[in-house]
């Protein structure tokens, strides 16, 4: 279970990125965090992988306070959790090894993780199979993948990492509305077995998840399901939802 505990982080004195925000995720829980872009998302996401320190509060993940973890422990802290950010990055080496991120891997495993993720491996696509080699630039026959083929690959990769607790921080923000609700729907179908955190600026369908915290301006404003969120007509969270709503119904917005 993580629990975070009236959490600030200000980059700048005075200004704080997140602020005073406390939410609890607990084991096996799908969560869904949305909020305006600015509003703090990722900033929590690095505060959870200790890649920064809170300026206030307490994280405690399965009891363990963050805080208390050693900087030589970091390392095999991070190994439980598996993250896709927004700005990953594939190699120009063999899909295989830019799954499991090195050279002597478990091939099945590595298979299976991409047909999870999505990513159908058809000698079409892949003449070489896991050997095919990404882009051009080590090899002259290698393959140019799409951007929605290259979310799949970094997703099979933090499957690959077998990590309990699972991140995806809005690495389809460069699809459209349409391919993210079917990664997000795929996402939440493949993580049934463990802690996952999904991360958007746009809201999807929802209904997967166990929980959404709404973030606004560095604070966690609304914590709850779909229906008792969106039944909160002074709500962000009613106010995103109906501006987004083309995205759902575009007879909402014509009436508009
Ligand atoms: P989100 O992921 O929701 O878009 P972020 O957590 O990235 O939001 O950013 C929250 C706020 O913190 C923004 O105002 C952003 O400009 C600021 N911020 C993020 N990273 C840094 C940084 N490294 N230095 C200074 N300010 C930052
Ligand atoms: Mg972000």
């Amino acid at each position: 279970m993580i629990k975070l505990e009236h959490v600030s982080k200000s980059y700048t004195a005075g200004i704080p990125a997140l602020n005073d925000v406390s939410l609890d995720i607990e084991e096996g829980e799908f969560v869904f965090i949305v909020g305006d872009s600015g509003s703090g998302k990722s900033t929590l996401i690095k505060l959870l992988l200790k890649e920064l320190e809170p300026t206030e509060g307490t994280i405690t993940i399965n009891n363990k306070k963050l805080n208390k973890i050693k900087r030589r422990q970091i390392p095999k802290f991070r190994r439980k959790i598996g993250v896709v950010f927004q700005d990953f990055r594939l190699f120009a080496l063999p899909l295989g090894q830019n799954v499991a991120i090195k050279s002597d891997y478990d091939k099945e495993k590595a298979e299976e993780c991409l047909e999870k993720a999505g990513f159908t491996l058809d000698a079409e696509k892949m003449p070489q199979g896991l050997d095919t080699y990404l882009y051009k630039d080590l090899d002259k026959n290698g393959v140019n993948v799409s951007g929605g083929e290259a979310q799949k690959i970094a997703i099979a990769r933090a499957l690959y990492k077998n990590a309990p607790f699972i991140i995806l921080d809005e690495p389809t923000a460069a699809l459209d509305p349409v391919a993210e609700s079917e990664i997000y729907s795929r996402f939440s179908e493949m993580v049934t077995d463990r802690t996952a955190v999904y991360i958007s600026h746009r809201l999807s369908s929802c209904r997967f998840c166990d929980k959404i915290a709404v973030f606004d301006h560095g604070s966690v404003v609304q914590v709850g399901t779909h229906e008792v969120l969106l039944a909160d007509t002074a709500g962000k969270y009613h106010e995103l939802w109906h501006a987004q709503a083309q995205y759902y119904d575009e007879k909402a917005v014509k009436s508009n």
